[in-house]
């Protein structure tokens, strides 16, 4: 018996107490900013990893729900890698959910609730577990703790060391994440981050990405008269500040889509060859999604989507500018506002991106400030506010990184279907960090199904996936590997 089909015997056989020990994971509840519960779910981590004999400790300041840090020793002068999960979850409105977000339930794969199995019983793989945070972010921790059983029932060695990084408050924003690394930065030491986080492809094939897009956002708003005035008095005479911020806007992309800020793409790394290699060997998804979002064409028509995801993106998020429907009054309004997200690409910088943003208002005639202009400002011409927030870079580590090849071997293996690897998310995590503060690359390996409903109402793992996990970090531990 190989040890892959050591460790798939053990966890057939333990399925249920594996399930079991999982519910217990998501009956604590968890959702981001409640610190008190986060302690909780910490400590019961804690527990689990110590229980297992792995070295771990809940570390931060009070008030800051913990990182959990631990260290799972290899053979002697085993390769180190670092695992990065988090474990708190989003909001949770449990009126929209079919069962209780915080009773987690099983589910067969026709939709009904069935028990959980008793010691010896079977569960089917299409089967499913509803909870809050079953798949966003539990899934690997409690797949982890698995496979270090399994590990152990079949006497394998450890080929690699893994260090261990639980967030508490990723579904806020990582706020304390890089000063709690930086802090901590002797004990996260590692030849690469694997982000255990997301899903894995649509149609559930394995996936190993190597990058997120960075994210900056800003609010802008143009301004017409002191107040607002009666459309049929004024209309006519009065500039409207809603028409002032649309050609404001429509002078940012060009008929066919592509933005017209000067510099916008200056910084961006283009993608390399094989990184081009890899989108273009892609299934075409374009059509299918035109489809089913009922769209005419792509903003830049004929484009591929995983083209696209390698270019920052200037996204109008929203508009206000007086009321629309039963509320609207017959007024010319005194202000009209747009909120504005932008991702950004490899090699873009949040900060150069917001003051390219600035310059080009300012080169369409605008005064811009960061606050209400005062009265003689209004008089003296076009102005327009810019709040703007910056936020983060992307990263994407190389193709050839050394560790990414060996990934997708054991994610192929523990998947039993070839495994894809992508350059990027479309999507934004703070993984700079990994890179600022503890100067490792990451590497995106997600084990949670495409249909897991994150960050909805009856958010569930489908435990074939949860399977997948515990196979996947069972090899990860056992398979030889040479940075
Ligand atoms: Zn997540």
């Amino acid at each position: 018996m190989t040890g892959l089909d050591a460790v798939r015997a053990w966890r057939r056989e333990h399925a249920p107490e594996v399930l079991a020990g999982f519910a217990d994971l998501l009956a604590l509840d968890n959702v981001t900013g409640d610190v008190p519960a986060l302690r909780r779910n910490a400590a019961e981590i804690v527990a689990r990893l110590r229980a297992r004999g792995v070295e771990a400790a809940a570390v931060g300041p009070d008030g800051v729900a913990p990182l959990v840090i631990g260290r799972i020793p290899g053979r002697p002068g085993a390769p180190r890698l670092g695992v990065y999960v988090h474990y708190d979850g989003q909001p949770v409105t449990p009126a929209d959910w079919a069962t209780p977000p915080f009773r987690p339930t099983l589910v067969g794969p026709d939709g009904a609730e069935v028990p959980f199995p008793a010691a010896g019983g079977a569960v089917e793989d299409g089967g499913r577990l509803h909870a809050r945070a079953a798949a966003d972010d539990k899934a690997p921790v409690v797949a982890l703790l698995a496979a270090l059983d399994a590990v152990a029932a079949a006497g394998a060695e450890r080929e690699v060391e893994l260090v261990l990084c639980l967030e508490g408050e990723e579904e806020s924003g990582s706020t304390h994440l890089g000063e709690l690394m930086a802090a901590h930065a002797d004990r996260l030491a590692a030849e690469a981050w694997l982000i255990c986080d997301g899903p894995v492809q649509q149609g559930n094939a394995p996936q190993v990405v190597l990058g997120v897009r960075g994210f900056t956002d800003l609010e802008l708003t143009v301004y017409g008269p002191a107040r607002e005035l009666h459309s049929g008095h004024y209309g006519n005479w009065a500039p409207n500040p809603a028409l002032e911020l649309a050609r404001l806007l429509a002078s940012m992309k060009d008929g066919a889509g592509r933005v017209t800020i000067d510099g916008f793409t200056a910084d961006t790394r283009p993608p390399s060859a094989t990184e081009q290699a890899i989108l273009d060997a892609m299934p075409p998804v374009e059509a299918g999604l035109l489809d089913r979002l009922r769209l005419a064409a792509a903003e830049v028509p004929g484009s591929r989507l995983l083209d696209r995801l390698m270019l920052p993106s200037l996204n109008v998020r929203g508009l206000r500018a007086a009321d629309v429907g039963p509320a609207a009054r017959k007024v010319i309004p005194a202000r009209a506002t747009a909120s504005i997200d932008i991702r950004l690409a490899a090699g873009d910088d949040p900060a150069r991106m917001l003051e390219r943003v600035r310059q080009h208002v300012r080169d369409q005639g605008f005064l811009v400030l960061d606050r209400e202009p005062t009265a003689e400002e209004r008089r003296s011409g076009p102005v327009a506010r810019i709040n703007a927030r910056v936020g983060y870079p992307a990263a994407r580590a190389p193709v050839n990184l050394p560790v990414v090849g060996h990934l997708l071997d054991l994610a192929s293996r523990a998947a039993g279907e070839p495994a894809i690897t992508l350059p990027t998310l479309g999507g934004s995590v703070p993984l700079h960090h990994f890179g600022e503060v503890l100067g490792a690359p990451t590497v995106i390996l997600p084990i949670a199904n495409p249909d897991n409903n994150q960050h909805a109402a009856d958010e569930n793992l489908r435990l074939g996936n949860l399977w997948y996990g515990v196979d996947l970090f069972a090899l990860l531990l056992t398979t030889p590997w040479r940075p």
